[in-house]
């Protein structure tokens, strides 16, 4: 029986994975693999690097770590496969805000971009029709890569503390109730905006509504529940809108949304943010220009974009409401009440579009040693009355490491590697797609550093050793030492 012929998308993606496997060949050098086995004393295997997060980050991460030969490696996700990341769950938009030609986690293969797949599937008319990049697009892709690539991931596994232990790590995790550890020389924290403190609920709402009343817009939503139903959401930014539109499609009676505001923010800086000069020299700026320019970004919430408007704007029963921070909340007559300096708003169930919160103390991956880490506020002095949120931002070395607040206290440190959100102000835009390939660049060569450098002497007594020579045997070459 002959082989089986592909037709149409399937064949257009064969040949593609042929090109790119091709590509990662023709590309495959230096091909030695430099990192020597390490065993506990006990010879129990240690890992050379563990990357805690299967979100885009955490797998653009392993792809670099596999082209950069350090093989001994792996990537844990808590959530299981497809479900990394926001794409199927809190993140209820129809597609994606960056621009469909965003380029970043194919680290520079062109043909690994969505471009070049998509275009395999559809065909190139197809591609220049499309608008955007659909949520379920982008998870169906980063999968794609995974496989193709055959990255190292293993879901399913919470890790739950990292534990430093002489000159490695032990991290304990949890797949499915079942405790556990894993070993490892270096820590990649990709664990993404949620791991660095969870969602931020204004007090007065967890305070004075029980927990039947309201809701976070990145936690799990029964609209189903909400169908006939009054909803306040608090909040304007684009996931107060994507939500606020979820509800109304899926039956929900009126949505009130409050925003602080007297209008919506007009400028997007993340547009800003997308020069190479920017997201490739930030990190190096120095801490009075970050600051700077950061306070600029933060002083200028982004908008959400003009069809998350559209997709509400239009019906009747959602109603927007300007200058109406929410001042109190409590429970009157069965309802939710929501007071705002210009009224009352009753409602059935409120929902929390207030961001994620920023929390490292309390963060579980991070609380373990957040003591340890050097912050901005022990090193630089903003100016008075400047944000909480930037005194207490890591203060990161130059390839996203943390150090450490007192000299020696905590010298492991500097192998945990933050390639999380709250990287941001120490180096820039970080978990975006559009950074990616700025800031894998800078954490491998921060990460190839590290193990050059833990492991000098190992080298140098390699280069003494180094006996392997194409020209032994010709008579006007020097002949090799005699063997020892
Ligand atoms: C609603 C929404 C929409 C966005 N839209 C865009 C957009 O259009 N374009 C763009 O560029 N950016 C967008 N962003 C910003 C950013 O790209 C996303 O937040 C993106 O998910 C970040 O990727 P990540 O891999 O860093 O983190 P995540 O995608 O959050 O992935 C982190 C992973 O780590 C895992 N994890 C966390 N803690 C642990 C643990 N202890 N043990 C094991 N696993 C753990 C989680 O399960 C998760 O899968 C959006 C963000 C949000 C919230």
């Amino acid at each position: 029986m002959g082989a089986v012929k592909l037709h149409g998308a399937a064949a257009g993606l064969v040949d593609l994975e042929t090109e790119i496997r091709r590509d990662l060949e023709i590309l495959d050098y230096p091909v030695k693999s430099w990192l020597r086995p390490f065993k506990r004393d006990d010879g129990a295997h240690v890992f050379d690097v563990v990357v805690i997060g299967g979100g885009h980050s955490g797998l653009c991460a392993a792809f670099a770590l596999k082209r950069e030969k350090i093989l001994n490696s792996i990537v844990l996700d808590e959530n299981s496969e497809g479900e990394e990341g926001p794409w199927q769950t809190y993140a209820r938009m129809p597609d994606l805000r960056t621009r469909k030609s965003v380029t970043g986690a194919e680290l520079g293969y062109a043909n690994l971009t969505y471009r070049a797949y998509f275009e395999a599937r559809f065909g190139e008319e197809t591609y220049q029709e499309l608008k955007r990049i659909t949520c379920g697009e982008w998870t169906s892709y980063l999968l794609w890569m995974r496989r193709l690539l055959e990255l190292p991931v293993r879901n399913g596994v919470r890790v739950e503390g990292i534990e430093p232990e002489g000159n490695i790590f032990r991290l304990k995790t949890n797949a499915g109730g079942a405790q556990d550890y894993i070993l490892t020389r270096r820590v990649i924290l990709a664990s993404g905006p949620l791991s660095t403190g969870g969602t931020n609920i204004p007090d007065s709402i967890s305070t004075n509504l029980p927990n039947s009343f309201y809701g976070h817009v990145y936690h799990s939503v029964d609209f189903e529940r909400l169908k006939d139903k009054t909803i306040v959401v608090i909040g304007a930014g684009a996931s107060a809108f994507d939500n606020a539109g979820t509800a109304l499609e899926q039956g929900a009676k009126a949505v009130h949304m409050l925003v602080r505001r007297p209008h919506i923010p007009r400028l997007s800086l993340i547009r800003w943010a997308d020069w190479s000069g920017f997201m490739n020299t930030y990190a190096d700026l120095d801490d009075e220009q970050k600051w700077k320019l950061a306070s600029e970004v933060q002083r200028n919430p982004s908008p959400p974009p003009m069809r998350a408007l559209n997709r509400v704007d239009k019906r009747e029963n959602f109603h927007i409401h300007f200058n109406s921070p929410m001042i109190a909340a409590g429970i009157e007559d069965g309802k939710a009440v929501i007071e705002t300096p210009a009224g009352k708003h009753r409602a059935d169930y409120v929902l929390c579009a207030t961001g994620f919160a920023f929390n490292l103390e309390r963060a579980p991956l991070f609380r373990p040693f957040f003591s340890d880490i050097a912050l901005w506020k022990d090193r630089f002095a903003g100016p008075p009355g400047g944000s909480e949120k930037f005194s207490n931002s890591p203060y990161l070395g130059r390839h996203y490491e943390f150090l450490e607040k007192t000299p020696g206290a905590a010298p492991w440190l500097k192998h945990i590697f933050n390639f999380t959100q709250s990287a941001t102000l120490s180096m820039g835009p970080t978990g975006r797609v559009s950074g990616l390939k700025y800031g894998v660049r800078r954490l491998m060569i921060g990460v190839s550093n590290s193990f050059v450098r833990e492991d000098f002497e190992q080298h140098l007594a390699s280069v003494k050793r180094y006996n392997d020579s194409e020209l032994d045997g010709h008579p006007w070459v020097e002949k090799p030492p005699a063997a020892i």
